[in-house]
């Protein structure tokens, strides 16, 4: 981002001639002390290039970078003026404005004209050229021109590295446990065809006791070997949340394509209804426009990331060293995902289950915490469920902190804000050797500052807290389980096998016309047979 403009310092009076003759001096006295000022890159500073003095008018045709803004600078050579050469002249400042700014970036980039202050887009030779609007100096003093800047410099630098590919860096993987797959077969396609899961509407389930069953067992051996005996609590987060909570997170900015928003209906009175519920009495129709009448816009969305309602919980509280670190963990209902045309199984749902590991303190806690996780992520991976696995880290060479995108440094330190997939291989989609044959089963975060900053969330002693959390999904982890080890217990690993034992199975659903095929009745009968032994 490079910003040019006019600073205009307006005084009380006609400007002597005495003080005219030193602006040059002045100005070369900003350069080189006022504008660069705790700066480290020259080229993030600002420059005055040239100067006018118009009657009571000192024009500063300014250059600026991202350090010392524009507006920074504006406010820098008022005070300058304001503490060093008004007493001396006995000039009072009577406004300060930037006059043709002009915001340039490499590139070509949409920006919004309805955005405050932008007057006119050019794109020119690769190059996008932002015409602004005067900004007076009441404007200059509150955040949006930072917020533009901000705005823009991050489209650039998403522009400049979303070209490549994804970041993914290898952290870790299992021994490869299976010679030969024990199962080549879909358990998506499996599950469906014996009845045990039963699609209810687009990217959602009905999962029949059998398939609770298997979600559950993994769920308890999640939270039993890992969750529990970290001392995570348990508690029960809302699973709707307002839209100011997905500003300060961040996911309306970032992810607002796949989120699902809830509206209020209109009014409480039902006979405001009326005209809508004859209509659907006698045509036996929900028309979803006429419906969009009786609801407000939408105020909320769906549960989205899970861990949103613990930053706000903890939004504005103060903590101490005593109460640190909080650990809690959540699986009191589902999440919510528009995953447009990507829906597959049970794998990848718009209503999908998880259960939500988030924890709060300093940050070496918060690192150690983690470390803690990955060390038994490890062992329930290899000596619970005997997945083959491997973990990547997938923070990308920008990382956005409390909203700043960060250029990262090359060497890889996992003790940083960041994040690590966990994947698996699915047998049936092919060999383990090509990367679109693994699935994210899960993740886990080291956040910084980046939800305790909008937050608010805030130590006694003015100490840094940081977040993490870790998501465990629930239908992933099944389905892997059952694509590696596939539907005859006998071939499952011991804990596993042992849960089986010991907890009834439920009897499946069965009729006349369900399951729907014959196959899938055949197979069902089969597997069943598999668990009673
Ligand atoms: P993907 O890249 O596969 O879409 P994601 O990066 O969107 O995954 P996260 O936002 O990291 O996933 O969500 C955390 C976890 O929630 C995932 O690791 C996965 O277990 C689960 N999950 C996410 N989206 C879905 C979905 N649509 N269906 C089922 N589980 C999901
Ligand atoms: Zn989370
Ligand atoms: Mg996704």
């Amino acid at each position: 981002v490079k910003f040019r403009g006019c600073i205009v310092l307006e005084f009380n009076k006609v400007i002597p001639n005495e003080l005219q003759n030193k602006v040059n001096e002045i100005v070369e006295y900003l350069n080189s002390n006022v504008l660069v000022k705790g700066v480290k890159v020259r080229e993030e500073a600002g420059k005055i290039i040239e100067f006018k003095v118009r009657d009571n008018k000192i024009v500063f045709y300014t250059e600026a970078g991202r350090q010392v803004r524009i507006h920074n600078a504006a406010l820098r050579i008022k005070n300058y003026f304001l503490s060093n050469i008004s007493p001396k002249y006995r000039l009072g400042i009577r406004g300060l404005r930037i006059e043709n700014g002009i915001i340039e970036l490499d590139g070509q980039y949409t920006v919004s004209l309805k955005l405050p202050f932008i007057k006119s887009i050019e794109v020119k030779e690769g190059r996008t050229i932002i015409l602004l609007e005067d900004i007076s100096e009441s404007e200059i003093k509150k955040p949006y021109i930072d917020r533009l800047l901000k705005l823009l410099h991050e489209k650039e630098l998403r522009t400049k590295w979303g070209g490549k590919a994804e970041h993914w860096e290898l952290l870790r993987q299992s021994k490869i446990k299976f010679k030969e797959p024990k199962f080549t077969e879909d358990p998506n396609k499996i599950l469906e065809e014996i009845g045990w899961i039963k699609r209810f509407s687009v990217g959602q389930w009905f999962y029949t006791p059998p398939f609770t069953y298997l979600l559950n067992m993994l769920k308890y051996f999640f939270i039993e070997e890992v969750v529990k005996p970290l001392g995570f609590q348990e508690a029960m987060f809302p699973k709707m949340y307002p839209l100011e909570v997905g500003l300060k997170t961040g996911h309306l900015k970032g992810t607002i394509n796949s989120m699902i928003f809830a509206s209020f209906p209109r009014s409480y009175d039902i006979s405001i209804y009326e005209e809508l519920i004859d209509y659907m009495y006698v045509t036996d129709t929900a028309p979803p426009e006429e419906l969009q009448k009786y609801v407000k816009p939408p105020t909320h969305f769906l549960c989205f990331a899970q861990c949103e309602p613990f930053y706000q919980f903890f939004s504005k509280e103060v903590l101490d060293d005593k109460n640190l670190p909080i650990k809690m963990y959540d699986h009191s209902g589902p999440s919510f995902r528009w995953e447009a045309g990507g829906l597959h199984g049970v794998e990848r749902v718009i209503e999908f289950h998880r259960v939500e590991v988030v924890w709060l303190g300093k940050p070496e806690q918060v690192v150690e915490i983690r470390n803690q996780l990955l060390e038994r992520y490890e062992y329930f991976m290899d000596k619970v469920l005997d997945l083959e696995w491997r973990w990547a880290w997938v923070t990308p060479w920008y990382y956005e902190q409390a909203g700043i995108v960060e250029e990262e440094k090359r060497e890889l330190d996992i003790n940083q804000p960041g994040t690590i997939d966990f994947e698996a291989w699915l047998p049936y989609r092919g060999p383990r050797e090509d990367k679109k044959n693994w699935l994210e089963i899960g993740n886990i975060s080291i956040h910084g500052t980046k939800f305790t900053e909008p937050f608010k969330i805030k130590h006694n002693k003015g100490e840094t807290l940081w977040t993490g959390c870790s998501g465990f999904g629930t239908e992933r982890w099944t389905i892997t389980f059952l694509a590696q080890h596939g539907f005859n217990p006998e071939n499952w690993p011991e804990k596993p096998r042992k849960y089986i034992e010991e907890n009834p199975f439920p009897i499946p659903v069965r009729g006349v016309t369900y399951p729907k095929t014959e196959k899938g009745r055949k197979l069902l009968e089969e597997i069943i047979r598999y668990f009673k032994k």
